[in-house]
């Protein structure tokens, strides 16, 4: 699995809610299997990645809409935390990520994310808590008429 610095915070704070269906589908998926007993091992790319795969704001390679917000995000979590390109199992590495969080770090490296107020950010991060809600489909299709921001019911 492929996963961009800052993705390593969204993966464990994810609580349902994404961009679209297809989105949150994919990052169920990808959150179900990284919350399981079984190491995962990740490769860190610092570009874009499987859930920038499936994302409607993923424009080319290495290209997502908000590239400078993001890029940001990438570039503060690898420096904070000293992540390089390279493979590391998902459950230590993060585990390292929330032993060394502070809500002023995270605020500082997530200030201006759209899903730091309304996920679960704070809470897993700097609790040193892993969150292992295994977020299931659940996407009904009326949720996802009227609102860029989809939710299901977890
Ligand atoms: S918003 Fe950008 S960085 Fe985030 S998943 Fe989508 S394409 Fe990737």
């Amino acid at each position: 699995m492929r996963l961009r610095p800052h993705h390593l915070l969204c993966t464990q704070s994810y609580s349902g809610k994404g961009y679209d269906e297809a989105f949150v589908r994919n990052m169920n998926q990808i959150t179900q299997k990284l919350r399981g007993p079984e190491p995962v091992p990740v490769e860190i790319v610092f570009s874009t990645d499987d859930l920038c795969a499936h994302c409607p704001n993923m424009l080319g390679e290495n290209l997502c809409r908000d590239n400078d917000k993001v890029l940001h995000y990438d570039k503060m979590t690898a420096r904070y935390f000293n992540i390089e390109e390279k493979t590391y199992i998902y459950q230590e590495i993060t585990e390292k990520i929330r032993e060394g969080m502070t809500p002023g770090l995270l605020e500082e490296i997530c200030r201006g994310c759209e899903w730091y107020p309304v996920s679960a950010c704070k809470r897993v991060l700097c609790q040193g808590v892993q969150s292992t809600e295994p977020c299931t489909p659940l996407i009904q299709d009326d949720k996802t008429s009227d609102s860029s921001l989809i939710e299901n019911d977890l």
